[in-house]
């Protein structure tokens, strides 16, 4: 399969040919059209495998296929990751694959200070990548709505729960809307992780590489 066989739309695929990806890896091959269709994903993938990718590059491809071309700059999407540094690495990938698209890339993360984070939010940001404490802080102060939100990632769950996250997790899903596309990757499943995604999944599709 290529990307172009997949269906992506053409900004996207441009944004490919500038990476200089030839062609998807087994976890995008498989993951993609399931996300690209709405349905909830459970993907069991390491990084290295090209799993940012594989979450990313459909949901812009429906972000660039929603009606209207002007974006509301409401936070659409939602990626969640356990450490800044991976956070900062999912929003440059998703700057790099919309780059020939009119949409908003923020990441907000503990360690530095809140308020340009707010500020930033506040002049609104279409996908919005972030660590779980500081999101929380972010909706405490009101600096974020999130009763936009059409896609909810959750990237290394097995590592949130490592590092104590899934009560904040759980936290958070309670305010997002029950109407949403959830997609899920975690390298391994232990029960702990296991129950969480029954408890966010809709009749996921499953994924494994
Ligand atoms: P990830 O597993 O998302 O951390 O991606 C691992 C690395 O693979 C990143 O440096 C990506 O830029 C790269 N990558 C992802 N998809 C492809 C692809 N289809 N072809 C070549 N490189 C890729």
């Amino acid at each position: 399969t290529s990307f172009k066989e997949l269906g992506l739309a053409a900004p996207i695929l441009s944004a490919l040919s500038d990476e200089g990806y030839a062609n998807p890896t087994p976890i995008q091959a498989q993951a993609i059209p399931h996300v690209m269709a709405g349905r909830d994903l459970m993907g069991i993938a390491q990084t290295g495998t090209g799993k940012t990718a594989a979450f990313t590059l459909p949901i812009l491809h429906n972000l660039a296929a929603e009606k209207g071309r002007t974006p509301p700059r409401q936070c659409r999407v939602l990626i969640l990751s356990p450490t800044r540094e991976l956070a900062g690495q999912i929003a440059d990938s998703v700057r790099a694959y919309s780059r020939h698209m009119r949409i908003s890339v923020a990441t907000v993360f503990g360690g530095v200070s809140h308020g340009p984070q707010a500020q930033m939010l506040q002049r609104g940001v279409d996908v919005l990548v972030a660590t779980p404490g500081r999101l929380l802080d972010h909706m405490a102060t009101g600096s974020l709505r999130l009763d936009g939100v059409k896609v909810f990632v959750l990237d290394e769950a097995d590592q949130m729960l490592d590092m104590g996250f899934i009560h904040s997790i759980r936290k958070l899903v309670k305010v997002l809307p029950k109407q949403r596309q959830t997609l899920f990757f975690s390298a391994t499943m232990p029960k702990e992780i296991a129950a969480l995604a029954a408890d966010m999944l809709d009749n996921p599709e499953r994924v494994a590489v």
